[in-house]
């Protein structure tokens, strides 16, 4: 089914009966891909006085297909510009810049600023698509209705989905030839046209020569076929090992970096719930065309001015992202929202660290507290011990020089150097430093001497 839209596509020669069979194999998964492309042939065909001039003097309208693609509104500048020659209502020239192949447009808010167009009536048609693959549509030359044309960016699009799934260009070409056919492409996937174009489809189509000329040096090498994805599924891991398997990473060896972003996107497309085989093509598609894309900035131009960037899977366009406003404001969205989040964890930090402070506050708090306590003990036995000391003082200064000890406190006779024991009663104090001795010892003392023994001061006479 594949090669037989291929040959519709880009012509008949293009495979050998070799490589028929397998171009047949990696291709039926796509069979639901196709539309009736004969059915909407006829229905153009049956149609086509619409698409056509009027002669002059004609009272009915003139009729224009205003081709409809996403937010773009585009008319064929040829068909515009044969319009323009059949009515005299229309006064200014419009010059087609196509060549035979090659069919260029303009947009309908161009027409509708230069042009009277009370006198046109605009027949809208959208490109239609189903999957990656675009409806034909009847070229702008009186006469061809039985030739067709489709966008440039769907011809890109078919062109290498078949020379990557098809034709395995990328598992068999060596590092050196890598972009050996990319000079011939760049002659039809022009990179300096910033409005659609659309080419023609048939066997003398740019492409078709351009497809015959290089699969013809090509030649028939052998490559790997991707493997089946059981029932539940394929991951990332797997998406990256098929790429390893098939050789992939030998061609590109960035190839790995792409895997996690086409998953997700091909995850995103699915209609499934499960990823399948021809999911797993898809993401393998998508996995090269990044990273050709990526290694050919003239045709990675050409698929942004032909607004193709977000059919390719985890694409990143510069352009894009500085055309896009509002992927400025979202860039700016994130920016502050990762402003935010860097804040909202200082913030954390700062509250963590408070919450640290304030434990060991705490900590130091009880510890004063237990401290405070400790003291307030303190100062009572301090107390009790000043209250027994004063006591005993007084009990020692009431007994003048000759009373009972009664200190608890080991007392030694500065004399004799021996213990004078508690409750002994027959004790001299110095009247100065308030030292005890025995009396005996201070008699005999006071004998020799008439100074304390301790503080010099005068002792009392006996
Ligand atoms: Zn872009
Ligand atoms: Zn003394
Ligand atoms: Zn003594
Ligand atoms: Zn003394």
């Amino acid at each position: 089914m594949l090669h037989k839209i291929f040959i519709e596509v880009f012509g008949e020669n293009i495979h050998s009966s070799q490589s028929r069979a397998k171009t047949e194999g990696v291709a039926s998964f796509y069979l639901a891909c196709s539309l009736p492309v004969k059915v909407l042939g006829t229905i153009i065909d049956e149609n086509l006085e619409m698409f056509s001039p009027r002669h002059k003097n004609s009272n009915e309208p003139i009729t224009l297909r205003v081709f409809e693609d996403g937010d773009q509104q585009f008319l064929m500048r040829s068909e515009v510009s044969n319009a323009l020659i059949a009515s005299s209502t229309l006064n200014k020239r419009l010059d087609s810049e196509d060549d035979k192949y090659e069919f260029h447009t303009i947009s309908l808010e161009e027409i509708q600023k230069n042009f009277d167009t009370k006198n046109i009536e605009f027949i809208h048609y959208p490109i239609l698509r189903a999957k990656h693959r675009a409806n034909p549509i009847s070229i702008p030359i009186p006469g061809k209705s039985d030739e067709f044309c489709i966008l440039a960016i769907d011809t890109f699009f078919q062109y290498f989905k078949e020379l990557i799934l098809g034709v395995q260009y990328y598992q068999k070409v060596d590092g050196d030839n890598i972009n050996a056919i990319f000079p011939a492409l760049k002659t039809i996937f022009k990179s300096d046209c910033t409005t659609p174009y659309f080419l023609f489809i048939g066997d003398r189509g740019a492409v078709r020569r351009v497809v015959i000329s290089f699969f013809e040096n090509f030649g028939g090498a052998s490559a790997k076929e991707l493997r089946k994805v059981e029932t539940d599924g394929f991951t990332v891991p797997f998406l990256k090992n098929e790429l390893a398997y098939l050789g992939l990473t030998t061609t590109f060896p960035e190839i790995l970096d792409y895997a996690e972003v086409v998953y997700a996107e091909v995850d995103k497309h699915k209609k499934e719930s499960v990823l399948r085989t021809c999911d797993l093509f898809d993401a393998v598609e998508h996995c090269q065309l990044n990273c050709v894309l990526e290694r050919l900035p003239e045709l990675k131009k050409f698929v942004h001015s032909q607004k193709g960037c977000h059919r390719v899977y985890g694409f990143k366009c510069e352009d894009c992202n500085s055309e896009n406003p509002e992927n400025q404001e979202d860039q700016k969205l994130s920016i502050l929202e990762k402003e935010i989040a860097d804040l909202k964890m200082s913030y954390q930090k700062v509250l963590e660290e408070n919450q640290q402070k304030t434990l060991e506050n705490q900590e130091l708090q009880q510890k004063n507290l237990r401290l405070s306590v400790k003291n307030e003990s303190n100062e009572v036995q301090i107390k009790q011990l000043t209250e027994k000391l004063t006591h005993s003082k007084l009990a020692i200064d009431d007994g003048n020089y000759s009373i009972p000890c009664t200190s608890q406190l080991k007392i030694q006779c500065l004399i004799c150097e021996k213990p004078i024991p508690p409750g002994h009663d027959q004790i001299i104090k110095c009247p100065m430093c308030k030292r005890r001795f025995h009396s005996k010892c201070a008699i005999n003392w006071l004998k020799e001497h008439q100074q304390c023994p301790a503080c010099n001061g005068e002792l009392p006479k006996f």
